[in-house]
């Protein structure tokens, strides 16, 4: 019989400075309020927040072990009908570089991922409204025929949402909707869904960047039945654009809420977010991009950034609604202009992450988009887990970002880091340990030819197992 599930409790007139208070958030017995987490992300020290990241992620995972997985990023079509304006990766279906790929081109990709040792595809597409369910259900038959032992990641909460637009499926509610057509894909092979499109939950931001993209309780929804079928599924976040700090609490504070509930109602070893991923987003060839950056006028020097405005007016979603423009002359500039994210940004938003999402398992260090060192600094900064070796990537590549690593660097990166490297699997079981002499990253003699590259180029380099191998998320 499950255990009741009981979270840690809130102490909101606890300070953030109470060394009492932050030792009770590591070992997991205090629970941050949205106003500490804001205090947190936008006033505290970065080290001393990475500092007690890294306590709590230690309590958590231990001193040893730091994991990774092999996968394949498969986008299976980038004809897409939604039009975010931070996405490079869409085309309409008529453009003369849109594509989906046949069955037999997934296929030759998995034997591909399978050669090297991989465990899981995460397949991704655009929202085409071409594809029938019969094409979706087809697929995964062929992938579980061919590829029984590799698991498939598939189908993030805006796919599905656009599932029930397009196939009309039976059931008096949404929810009831969604179930319909995830038990159809489940029965036909896929495993558990990706946490893609969460972007930023605050309406106000969500509808100015994800255009014809799905709202966030239809995103929740769809991860909440997906937990009810028990399914383990991840969360992600895209920040460092027009939004507001408190936008970012205010996201972690949703997926913490909806897994409480997950976890409340389904019971601990069954459906609930395993991880969390969050990563700032990345601006070249995207309408977004083009966007002025804040603070490059000098006037704009000392006035508050319009996505906190804004954000304050929506007060933690009480005014979802909020109409920007009754706001004032500091809000009028919202959307148009983004305060993008740095490392230290990076590190300071991934570390706040560890600590807020005190019901989250673990959170990935997001090194495709920060680069290999940023991504190794992660794992003092709350991150347990390096995300993927992948070998193909489309999406984050098509917006100017082409970090490439292979499966002896990153356990290179984990080791150097103080911790040893091990490949995990997608519920985030142990499949090996790299503490031999055979260990990937030990077959390689001579590291500085790595340095000297900076390990994140795109050239030919030395692949002493497998081969070389580009990477996302
Ligand atoms: S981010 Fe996804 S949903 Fe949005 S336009 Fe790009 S492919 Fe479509």
């Amino acid at each position: 019989m499950c255990s009741v599930y009981r979270p840690p409790q809130e102490e909101p007139n606890a300070s953030v400075e109470d060394l009492g208070f932050l030792r009770a958030l590591a070992a997991g017995h205090a629970r941050l309020s949205r106003e500490q987490g804001l205090e947190l992300l936008s006033r505290t020290n970065l080290h001393t927040l990475g500092r007690w990241a890294d306590a709590r992620c230690r309590a958590l995972h231990g001193d040893a072990l730091r994991t990774y997985i092999i996968d394949r990023n498969i986008n299976y079509t980038n004809v897409c009908n939604a039009k975010c304006t931070f996405c490079a990766f869409r085309r309409d279906s008529d453009d003369s570089d849109a594509y989906t790929l046949d069955y037999s081109k997934i296929i030759d990709k998995v034997a591909e991922l399978e050669a090297i040792g991989g465990t899981q595809i995460l397949m991704q597409g655009g929202m085409n409204p071409d594809l029938p369910l019969d094409w979706y259900l087809g697929l995964l038959r062929l992938l579980k025929e061919r590829h029984p032992k590799i698991h498939v990641h598939a189908f993030s909460p805006p796919e599905f949402v656009e599932f029930v637009h397009f196939f009309n499926p039976p059931g008096a509610t949404f929810e009831d909707k969604v179930r319909w057509v995830m038990l159809r894909l489940r029965d036909a092979g896929m495993d558990s869904l990706p946490g893609g499109g969460g972007e930023i939950f605050a309406g106000p931001v969500r509808r100015k960047i994800g255009l014809g993209k799905c709202d966030a309780e239809s995103w929740l929804t769809v991860m909440y039945v997906a937990h009810t079928l028990g399914m383990f599924t991840s969360a992600t976040m895209m920040f460092g654009h027009i939004e507001g700090y408190a936008d970012r609490v205010h996201h972690m504070w949703l997926v913490r809420e909806w897994q409480d509930r997950a976890l409340r109602d389904t019971g601990r070893g069954a459906g609930h977010y395993k991880a969390f991923i969050s990563w700032p987003f990345q601006r070249e060839n995207t309408p977004l991009g083009r966007v002025k950056d804040w603070g490059a006028d000098p006037a704009e020097t000392g006035r508050e950034f319009p996505g906190d405005t804004v954000a304050r007016a929506f007060n933690w979603g009480e005014h979802e609604d909020v109409d920007y423009r009754t706001l004032g002359p500091q809000a009028a500039e919202f959307g148009r202009r983004v305060r993008m994210a740095g490392a230290t940004e990076y590190l300071r938003t991934q570390a706040l992450s560890r600590l807020f999402l005190d019901n989250i398992y673990s959170i990935g260090a997001s090194w495709v988009t920060m680069g290999p060192h940023v991504g190794q600094l992660g794992l003092y900064y709350g991150a347990n887990d390096m995300g993927s070796v992948m070998m193909e990537e489309n999406v984050v590549s098509s917006a100017g970002t082409t970090y490439c690593l292979d499966e002896a660097v990153l356990c290179r990166l984990i080791r150097d880091a103080g911790f040893t490297p091990a490949q995990r699997n997608n519920t985030y079981d142990v499949l090996r340990i790299h503490d031999g002499a055979q260990s990937p990253d030990r077959q390689v003699t001579d590291w500085s030819r790595h340095r000297a590259r900076k390990l994140h180029t795109q050239a030919p380099r030395q692949a002493p197992v497998g081969v070389a191998i580009s990477a996302k998320k």
